[in-house]
């Protein structure tokens, strides 16, 4: 269980990016969080990944707060931020140093081919269509296994129809696997086709204004 218990974030600077945000997460549910730019979206990502520190409040994951970076806790970003010096699969056996080579090797060989990249291991990122590279920068982040998935917008710098294909795709994904996953987007459709549940952001400053369950069938 994902919890969030009465969370405000001011940044240095004095902006109040969040404001009393109480938020239950059920372990492989899947929830999307919505709201205008400015409204905290990417913000309540960040402290549930431990990459921000709460001003007030707290962040707990089955019980025991947050206090950073989770091995528990995977990010796929907007951009696919690839290493350009590594291959593709030495991209996704990156976070994977702790393991015997063979098991890597296997994990490494497994992803790909779940992200639809049987056999691409030895590309370089500059050779990858957008798409091709947000598959990898998926991959990498399944590799370390996650029990929660954080997703900050992460097709909307992709063509409408790429989007299409790789939204498809990470629904066929989540059903297989289940993870907690949290989806920040702009994209209602988006939003309904991948979550269970829809919680919309108002900002000045970020609160959460509504929550929406989800009931339609899935692809
Ligand atoms: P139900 O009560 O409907 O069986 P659960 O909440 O027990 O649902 O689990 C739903 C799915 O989430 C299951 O597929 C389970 O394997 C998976 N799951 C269980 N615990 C976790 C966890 N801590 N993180 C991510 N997924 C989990
Ligand atoms: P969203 O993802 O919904 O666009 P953000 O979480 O990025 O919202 O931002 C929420 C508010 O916090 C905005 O007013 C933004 O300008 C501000 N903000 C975000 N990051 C920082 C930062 N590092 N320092 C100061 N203000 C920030």
């Amino acid at each position: 269980m994902l919890s969030l218990r009465n969370l405000d974030k001011t940044y240095a600077n004095g902006t109040q990016a969040l404001r009393g945000i109480d938020l239950s997460v059920a372990p492989g549910e899947a929830v999307a969080i919505i709201g205008g730019s400015g409204s905290g979206k990417s913000t309540l990502l960040r402290l549930i990944g431990g990459l921000e520190t709460a001003t007030r409040g707290r962040v707990e994951i089955d019980g025991v707060p947050v206090s950073g970076p989770a091995e528990t806790v995977g990010f796929v970003f907007q951009e696919p931020r690839l290493l350009p010096w590594l291959t593709v699969a030495g991209n996704v056996a990156f976070g994977l140093a702790s393991l015997p080579r063979q098991e890597r090797d296997r994990r490494v060989a497994e992803v790909l081919a779940r992200v639809g990249l049987e056999g691409q291991g030895r590309r370089w990122p500059k050779e990858l269509s957008g798409g091709m590279a947000q598959r990898v920068a998926i991959a990498r982040t399944l590799a370390a296994r996650p029990g929660i998935l954080l997703l900050d917008e992460p097709f909307s710098a992709l063509d409408a129809l790429t989007r299409a294909s790789l939204q498809d795709h990470v629904a066929r994904l989540w059903l297989e696997d289940r993870q907690t996953l949290l989806l920040v987007t702009h994209d209602i459709e988006e939003a309904l086709l991948l979550a269970d549940r829809v919680v919309v952001l108002a900002p000045k400053p970020g609160r959460i204004e509504e929550t929406v369950s989800v009931d339609l069938p899935r692809p």
